[in-house]
């Protein structure tokens, strides 16, 4: 494995896997969001500042293997520009002689930009184009295909360049052509960008982190979507902080009435059980002890604050209230390391949006006085974003699905192909 510091580009052609899956205005089809086009920067700059040339390639959006003009990348090429500072180069189409032609006349400290990979069944391996009453047959004969006509894809991808870069952090968590079935066409010339290398290396600072107390923070909609999290970070975390709509399942599970709260009724079992592996393991739970009930799940609602486990019937805890605040905000405050995934409550409407915004600022506190912080997954972020409080703290993470199964003890494929 290369290290992209070390590596010398000079004379060379990098064909670099980005994550340019950008938001766009949906009439002027215009960057809304140019967060993901700033965090390749770096890498690019790079590879061009050292005398090589760059070659990008991304997805858009969903197209599922056909071409649609809306998924277009060129959306994206004046973005890029901007953020660069430089003119870039379009190839239509992601391969192709056009593609080629661009790729082969490509200069040292030229960018040339690919269209959409996922104009490709090819690029996710994924069967799109069948009817949908095909037999078991069909589709197995149609995978197979797909996989020789994905060889094909992938060399003439790889065709074009001297080495790989692989900067998508947001799809490392999958085996596609472009992040990571291309690195055994770069055995000795394959690395990480360095938006990968720094979430890698934010992510194994919270994971072995011997600066305790290390705190989890839990939040969001459900605990399906966490528990393999959860049970993870069980052995690693000293406190871990349940809050948002998960909480309501923990709560019913001990007893707790909570109305018409969220819950997940085939979770109660489960909710109890990690309480109990909590206990094993000597990690303090601290689950809220008061919530915003609201009769409504609307941004004008009426709203009272009560005991988390006394919600009335046709009442809902939206989020957490003024004493679990104070509670969750001392453990954060006091804790060296920390790990912020999911929101407190319906950050979304301002009636409910205090307690996760009170977190984010103890999160900030505890950082400023010296604490590793890690916020990650796309409504914490957004709510850090929402605050300008992103550059309070240590790191915020930029892949929501990929940083989840990675925190899960996870292999992601885009990671394993070039780490080993
Ligand atoms: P997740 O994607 O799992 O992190 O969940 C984020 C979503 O959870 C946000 O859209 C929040 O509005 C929602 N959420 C947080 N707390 C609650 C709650 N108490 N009841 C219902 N939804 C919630």
């Amino acid at each position: 494995m290369q290290k992209i510091d070390n590596y010398s580009f000079a004379n060379k052609k990098a064909i670099v896997r980005v994550d340019f899956n950008v938001p766009l205005d949906k009439k002027t089809f215009v960057v809304t969001d140019e967060t993901r086009i700033r965090g390749a920067l770096k890498t690019i700059n790079r590879i061009i500042g050292n005398g090589g040339a760059a070659i990008l390639m991304s997805h858009l959006g969903r197209p599922d293997g056909k071409v649609q003009e809306k998924y277009s990348l060129k959306h994206v090429v004046p973005a890029i520009e901007k953020n660069l500072g430089i003119k870039i180069k379009f190839a239509p189409d992601c391969i192709g002689e056009e593609a080629q032609k661009l790729a082969s006349e490509l200069k040292s400290g030229e960018v040339l930009l690919l269209e959409n990979l996922r104009y490709y069944e090819e690029e996710e391996g994924k069967v799109y184009s069948l009817p949908e009453d095909a037999t078991d047959e069909q589709k197995k004969e149609a995978k197979a295909k797909l996989k020789e006509s994905q060889k094909t894809f992938l060399k003439k991808l790889a065709s074009f360049a001297d080495c790989y870069v692989n900067d998508a952090f947001g799809t490392a968590h999958r085996a596609h052509a472009s992040t990571s079935l291309i690195v055994q066409h770069f055995p000795n010339d394959s690395m990480f960008g360095y938006l990968i290398e720094s979430e890698l290396m934010a992510m194994d600072k919270v994971l072995h982190s011997n600066e305790k107390p290390l705190t989890a923070i839990m939040g969001g909609a459900k605990v399906s979507d966490k528990i393999l999290l959860i049970e993870n970070l069980l052995n690693r975390v000293d406190n871990l902080i349940i809050g948002g709509g998960m909480t309501y399942t923990f709560i019913k599970a001990q007893g707790g009435k909570i109305g018409k709260s969220l819950c997940e009724e085939d979770k109660l079992e489960l909710a109890l059980e990690l309480l109990k592996k909590a206990k094993e393991k000597g990690v303090k739970v601290y689950l809220p002890v008061d919530a915003i009930n609201a009769d409504a799940f609307d941004a004008n609602a009426n709203t009272q604050s009560l005991k988390i486990d006394q919600t009335p019937d046709g009442w809902m805890g939206l989020d957490i209230a003024a004493e679990t605040i104070k509670i969750f905000s001392d453990v954060i405050e006091n804790s060296k390391t920390i790990l912020w995934n999911g929101p407190m409550g319906v950050f979304e409407m301002e009636k409910f949006s205090k307690g996760t915004t009170a977190i984010a600022l103890a999160v900030a506190k505890a950082t400023e006085k010296g604490a590793y912080s890690l916020v990650g997954g796309g409504d914490s972020v957004a709510a850090v974003n929402k605050l300008n409080l992103a550059d309070k703290i240590s790191y915020v993470s930029t892949g929501g699905g990929a940083m989840l199964e990675y925190m899960e003890g996870k292999e992601l494929p885009g990671i394993k192909a070039i780490r080993g």
